[in-house]
């Protein structure tokens, strides 16, 4: 299972970025007060320059925190490579140099790298730094270049080893709030989700409502269909119903055939019209389910709510099951926040 877009995004923030430019505009008089040649002051110069621009464009949300991150990596790296061609510096100085570009770039490279490319173009950063620095050292000065190789490959296997644990820790807590099957949330944030709206509803009189709904004779088709057309019937269900929920909305695989939708700022009234067109759709899909609607009342908990939710899908299936059935006390709430 790849998980590269979420993994990339929270990687490298905008006050990241910032950091990392603000950082090496700060030591740019200082690098200038340690050089004579003119050619190398107009490079820090167009380096500073490039510095401030990306800072502005990064702080004024033109480009993403991605894009400031490689950016800033492709002006660092040409910095790198440019100065190695002009620049005389004493041996030590090159070896100081190189040590912060492989620690700084390194990492860089692996926030901003796609997930499963990262390693490689952080090795691939580390060689091109290396390589920099290897044509100001040799020849004459081979045992400096040794100990750089020693010093970037230990950072280096340190960083990486980092990063496999970062990233195991990361499929783990994924794992752990989305559901394998449909890709939905799990019950964890669905709750965390709900506890928010309860807090939102007690402060803003604003009307929120769950509906619960359980697929009905599931066991039939996993009995008469098998297992796997079981799963599909699941994953077809979800998909259906997530196409008719919007973006504050919350559908959640609350357990085995059991969804859950909260639908902040609906009364129980909207709630039913949506639960309505989701019993419409997976009638379609040739299964049915029960639905049971509750809005959020006063002093209300997860518990008594969820519970109500499912009081009323409880009646839906013995009313007959493939029908949507509203709480009795969500009636009078949504009465009362309507108008
Ligand atoms: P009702 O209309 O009263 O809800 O009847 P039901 O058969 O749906 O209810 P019951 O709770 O007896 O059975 C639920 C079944 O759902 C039993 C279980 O094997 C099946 N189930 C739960 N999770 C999964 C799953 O992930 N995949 C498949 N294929 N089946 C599942
Ligand atoms: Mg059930
Ligand atoms: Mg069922």
């Amino acid at each position: 299972m790849d998980h590269s877009p979420p993994l990339i995004a929270g990687r490298l923030t905008r006050r990241g970025v910032s950091g990392l430019v603000l950082v090496v505009l700060f030591v740019t008089p200082f690098q200038s007060m340690m050089m004579d040649s003119r050619l190398l002051y107009g490079l820090l110069a167009v380096r500073a320059l490039l510095l401030l621009v990306l800072l502005a464009a990064v702080h004024r949300d033109r480009v993403a925190p991605i894009t400031g991150g490689r950016l800033f990596l492709l002006i660092g790296l040409s910095d790198m490579v440019a100065s190695a061609f002009v620049f005389d510096s004493e041996p030590n100085g090159v070896l100081v140099e190189a040590v912060a570009h492989g620690t700084i770039f390194s990492i860089v490279t692996l926030l901003i790298a796609p997930s499963r490319t990262r390693r490689k173009w952080s090795l691939v950063v580390i060689g091109i730094i290396f390589g920099a620095a290897a044509t100001r050292l040799v020849p004459g000065d081979e045992l400096l270049l040794v100990q750089l190789m020693a010093i970037l490959v230990v950072h280096t296997t340190a960083v990486l080893a980092l990063d496999v644990h970062a990233n195991r820790a990361e499929v783990a807590g994924a794992m752990a709030t989305v559901d394998p099957l449909t890709g939905l949330v799990n019950r964890r944030p669905a709750i965390e989700r709900m506890t928010e709206e309860l807090t939102a509803v007690a402060d803003l009189s604003v009307p929120s409502s769950v509906v619960m709904l359980d697929i009905d004779h599931f066991k039939r088709v996993n009995d008469t269909l098998g297992h796997e057309a079981g799963d599909d019937a699941l994953r077809h269900a979800s998909g259906a119903m997530s196409a008719l929920v919007r973006g504050r909305d919350t559908l959640c695989r609350w357990g085995g055939e059991e969804f859950l939708v909260l639908l902040p700022g609906a009364t129980s009234e909207t709630a039913a019209q949506v639960a309505e067109r989701m019993r419409a759709e997976i009638e379609r899909l040739g299964v049915t389910a029960s639905f049971g609607v509750a809005q959020a009342v006063e002093r209300d908990t997860v518990t008594e709510w969820v519970h109500r939710a499912d009081d009323a899908m409880y009646r839906a299936k013995r009313n007959g099951r493939n029908q949507v059935v509203v709480n009795d006390r969500s009636a009078s709430a949504s009465r009362s926040t309507k108008s």
